[in-house]
């Protein structure tokens, strides 16, 4: 099964999916844990890029976000999955949409990107870790790193999470909403009861 967590920053992702890996691997489950952009040395050389080289146009950004998710696909999510194994992957495409849209990257470009490097492969469940934006920024800010290109703009950061909730909302039979803005163990447990509904993990 594959699992993608999505939402903008601050949102807890890195930190839920360790806890959820961490859990399905206590069940007895053959679990990876990648994130992207990366998950291969390629894929992380293009993250290196990604993050370290903007900034992008919005159609050039999305084809290396594409480029990169090819390879992490290819390499190391089917091969993965078709062996049985659980996958827990931080950001998918639904990130490329979300970050890139709200940089006028059109849904149609998108689209037929994502056609090309994925050829109809979705997550079978993808959770939505969502929280006002004051609380991510101000989150995010609390723990800044130095290799990150987080943009502080309220109004981008406003037009990504609208654009994670339209995802979720055009999609509800693989996408969850979480409210991220409540304790960590309390997103955790619904988290846990979603994927139970949805996958049966
Ligand atoms: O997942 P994480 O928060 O570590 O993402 C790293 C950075 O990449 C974030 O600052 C996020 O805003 C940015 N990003 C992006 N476009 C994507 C995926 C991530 O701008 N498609």
């Amino acid at each position: 099964r594959f699992i993608t967590l999505e939402g903008g920053e601050g949102a807890g992702k890195s930190t839920q999916a360790k806890r959820l890996a961490a859990a399905l691997a206590a069940a007895g489950l053959p679990v990876l844990r990648t994130r992207e952009p990366g998950g291969t040395p390629g894929a992380e050389r293009i993250r290196d890029l990604l993050l370290g080289h903007g900034p992008w146009d919005s159609v050039a950004e999305a084809m290396l976000h594409f480029a990169a998710r090819r390879e992490h696909l290819v390499g190391t999510i089917r091969p993965f999955l078709e062996s049985g194994g659980w996958v827990v992957c931080d950001r998918f495409a639904d990130s490329t949409l979300a970050y890139q849209g709200a940089q006028g990257l059109k849904r149609e470009v998108w689209a037929r990107l994502a056609e090309v490097a994925l050829e109809g492969f979705a997550p079978d469940v993808t959770l939505v870790l969502d929280l006002p934006v004051a609380a991510g920024m101000a989150r995010a800010a609390a723990r800044s790193g130095a290799d990150r290109y987080e943009r502080m703009d309220e109004a981008f950061h406003a037009r990504v999470r609208e654009g994670f909730l339209a995802i979720a909302a055009a999609e509800p039979a693989r996408c969850a909403v979480v409210d991220a803005s409540r304790a960590a163990d309390v997103v955790f447990d619904d988290m846990v009861g979603l994927l139970r509904e949805r996958v049966g993990a």
